[in-house]
């Protein structure tokens, strides 16, 4: 009978079609690491991802071959499994679309607390408290449950921590009980992928952003000019969403994707609360706005005001000269 660390942490890595572990691995198993043992549950057995959770810092790595990698009921199935056997003091899960879904689902069936796009994890006396930044980043708020091991998304981009290579991991492979739970028999009905060099939004380290400011689609293309420059992904604002500009996937802020990059631009954007509430927590913020009073600048590491169309093409160029 296999034995699980005392303070194990149970982390689900994402691990995407092509069956590598997604980028948040590392950042996912280092802040577990910060409150305890990691456990890492790697769905589809990919051995490029069991190799990449123990070099994040997983002593222990379980491996669940259910045909899970894009539906959600059955990573539900195979955490459910795995938290039951480990019995850990809390569940890190990325806060990605897949992950927030399995998130409330698991938490919802194992009567767990959840705590959604925290920034940080801790443990005190009392447990595991989760760090969460509230009103477009003008408060820190903790959270932690009063019973239960927390079950906690962690926004990407958020967590610098990171754990220590573990050359030989033990790992498990986990029996899985199909729960035949609601939604069990959803399946994919086509998996599109997008082609696409530039980095992703969530997750990525650099993210340069255009707002209405642009003024239109096809000046927009500045933006992405000066993403490819800096290889940064492509942010917006609502306003330029709504102006469709470009997609809503691309939207920051409250009700689209909170990003916590190393280096943020926002071109042409006023810095809204509700933009702000998705931007806040990068680590340099650079401003670009003809408007001295934007509240962008409240929030900017370096500030450039003027007009966007003179500056955003000079920058385009020193950056293309190097
Ligand atoms: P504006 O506020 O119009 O700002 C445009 C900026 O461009 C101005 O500061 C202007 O000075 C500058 N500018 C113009 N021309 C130039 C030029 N030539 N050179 C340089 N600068 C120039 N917004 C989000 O972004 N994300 C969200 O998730 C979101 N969710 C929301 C949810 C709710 C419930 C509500 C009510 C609103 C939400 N909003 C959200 C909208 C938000 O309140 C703002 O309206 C929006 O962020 C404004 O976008 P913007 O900064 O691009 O446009």
């Amino acid at each position: 009978m296999m034995s699980y660390p005392a303070d194990a942490v149970l982390v689900l890595v994402d691990v995407t079609p092509s069956g590598e572990a997604a980028s948040s691995t590392a950042a996912l198993i280092g802040a577990a690491s910060t409150i305890g043992s990691p456990v890492a549950l790697v769905i589809g057995g990919s051995q490029a991802a069991t190799d990449a959770a123990a070099a994040a810092g997983a002593s222990v790595v379980l491996t669940a071959d259910t045909d899970a990698e894009v539906l959600t009921v059955p990573l539900v199935d195979a955490l459910h499994a795995a938290f039951t056997k480990v019995q850990p003091d809390a569940v890190l899960i990325s806060n990605s679309i897949t992950g927030r879904d399995v998130a409330g689902r698991f938490a919802a069936r194992a009567k767990l607390a959840l705590s959604v796009d925290v920034i940080g994890v801790s443990r005190d006396d009392e447990g595991i408290v989760a760090h969460h930044s509230v009103y477009g980043g003008a408060y820190l708020v903790d959270s932690a449950p009063t019973y239960g091991a927390p079950v906690i998304t962690v926004r990407q981009g958020a967590v610098d921590a990171r754990g220590e290579a573990v050359a030989q991991p033990t790992v498990e492979v986990l029996e899985v009980t199909a729960s035949g739970a609601p939604g069990a028999k959803a399946g994919p009905v086509e998996v599109v992928e997008v082609a696409s060099s530039r980095p992703e939004l969530r997750g990525a380290t650099k993210v340069v952003s255009g707002g209405r400011g642009l003024g239109s689609k096809e000046q927009f293309v500045l933006v992405e000019q000066l993403a490819d420059a800096l290889g940064a992904a492509i942010g917006a604002s609502r306003a330029a969403v709504d102006a469709g500009y470009i997609p809503y996937a691309h939207q920051v802020g409250q009700t689209g994707v909170s990003v916590s990059p190393q280096l943020y631009v926002a071109v042409g954007i006023s810095g809204a609360i509700q933009h702000r509430a998705g931007m806040q927590t990068a680590k340099t913020i650079v401003a670009i706005n003809k408007d001295g009073d934007a509240p962008i600048f409240d929030i900017a590491d370096f500030g450039i005001v003027g007009d966007l169309f003179t500056i955003v093409p000079q920058v385009v160029e020193a950056l293309e000269a190097r």
